[in-house]
């Protein structure tokens, strides 16, 4: 049996007439930046994510970029956030002249620990950036009870998680920014880059949508030096395609989770493979299903592929230690428990479509690799 970590085959296969017609709509229309294709997709996620604005943008990455670049983060500033995470959530810091301040993890969730937050500010501090890391929000109140004493901005980089939330309030309204993606590996993925951001507050708003298009309120006249970061008409369609299909989508992705646990549970391999949690009040899309193993990581992702189960490591090298970083002088041992999530975490197959004869074949063989390596 194959069960790759991502087949998006089916699900494009079944909208796949809708899609065309969309296309189409878009090659008659010649809008193919910006235009009203994305302008009602960005109606629809503000009501999605229960927001009153959402901007499209040419990326997850550039989304980040333009939230701090609308905050004014630049050279002096410094920008709380977690070493464990994709590039971007650092590179947008560190593009921008700033500085990133690394604050590890919470072992149990990935995300950024708030009780390691206040120590780490100081008067050049200039926003918190937590990620929601595999599809589960940061710890939010406490992140935005420390901002608010210490008048920080804090933006949200919910790449992995549009849809997620934490007691009721979205991934993306729960700060001045929340940044998405729609690369295709995302629950809402496009067919090819993409991003979009999200804000309550009137004045960002009106900065990002200026921010994106060199800086612009008015055609040829430039208030600020933007970007060129513009979601483009194509994608815009075809996320409008997708967009209602999202919840139940997401819905499939938790009760694969479910199934795991349960077949987990069964296979008795509690010492060894340890589960994703869930935090009260959370809401978990699963993009990802990011189980920790101790000891033998490598050893099980290789007998995996090897029975045909695609895997994957998010992340194996911690931002603080990444080559470019080199500079900010971050040494092995300095966030012990990003560094630990780094050696021991393995991404299993969770995608909508996966069938459950499939996940009882991934819990099967991971159960067999430990089992033939016990006698
Ligand atoms: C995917 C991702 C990004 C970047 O999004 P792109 O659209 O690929 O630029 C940023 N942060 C996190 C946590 C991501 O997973």
């Amino acid at each position: 049996m194959q069960v790759p970590l991502l087949d998006l085959k089916d699900q494009n296969a079944a909208l796949r007439p809708e899609i065309e017609a969309a296309i189409g709509r878009v090659l008659n229309t010649n809008g193919f930046i910006l235009g009203s294709e994305v302008a009602a997709l960005e109606d629809d996620l503000a009501g999605y994510c229960g927001v009153k604005h959402a901007i499209g943008c040419a990326s997850g990455s550039d989304a980040i970029l333009l939230a701090l670049m609308a905050l004014n983060v630049g050279p002096g500033d410094e920008v709380i956030t977690t070493p464990y995470s994709f590039f971007a959530t650092v590179s947008s810091i560190t593009r921008l002249g700033a500085t990133p301040v690394f604050v590890d993890i919470e072992p149990e969730y990935f995300n950024i620990d708030p009780e390691k937050i206040e120590a780490k500010i100081t008067p050049r501090t200039k926003a918190i950036e937590p990620v929601h890391l595999y599809g589960q929000c940061a710890a939010m109140d406490a992140i935005n009870e420390i901002a608010a004493r210490y008048s920080i901005s804090v933006v949200e980089d919910a790449a992995q998680a549009i849809g997620a939330k934490d007691k009721d309030r979205h991934a993306g309204s729960m700060s001045i920014a929340g940044c998405f993606s729609f690369y295709p590996s995302k629950n809402l993925g496009g067919m090819g880059d993409g991003g979009f951001l999200t804000t309550n507050d009137e004045d960002v708003a009106k900065r990002l949508r200026a921010l994106r298009v060199h800086g612009a309120e008015e055609r040829y006249f430039h208030k600020y030096i933007g970007l060129n970061s513009r979601l483009d008409g194509f994608q815009g369609a075809v996320l409008r395609v997708k967009l209602p299909h999202l919840e139940k989508w997401t819905e499939s992705r938790r009760e694969n989770a479910e199934q795991y646990r349960r077949l987990f549970s069964e296979a008795e391999l509690g010492d060894i493979v340890k589960l994703p949690a869930e935090r009260d009040g959370a809401y978990h899309i699963y993009n990802q299903f990011v189980i920790r193993i101790k000891g033998r990581r490598d050893e099980l992702r290789s007998y995996l592929t090897e029975c045909g189960i695609g895997t994957d490591i998010y992340y194996p090298v911690p931002l603080h230690l990444q080559e470019c970083f080199a500079y900010l002088g971050h040494k092995n041992g300095d966030l012990p428990e990003s560094e630990l999530a780094a050696r021991e975490t393995l991404a299993l197959p969770i995608f909508p479509e996966l069938r459950l004869d499939q996940i009882e074949y991934v819990v099967d063989s991971i159960a067999k690799f430990f089992r033939g390596s016990i006698s």
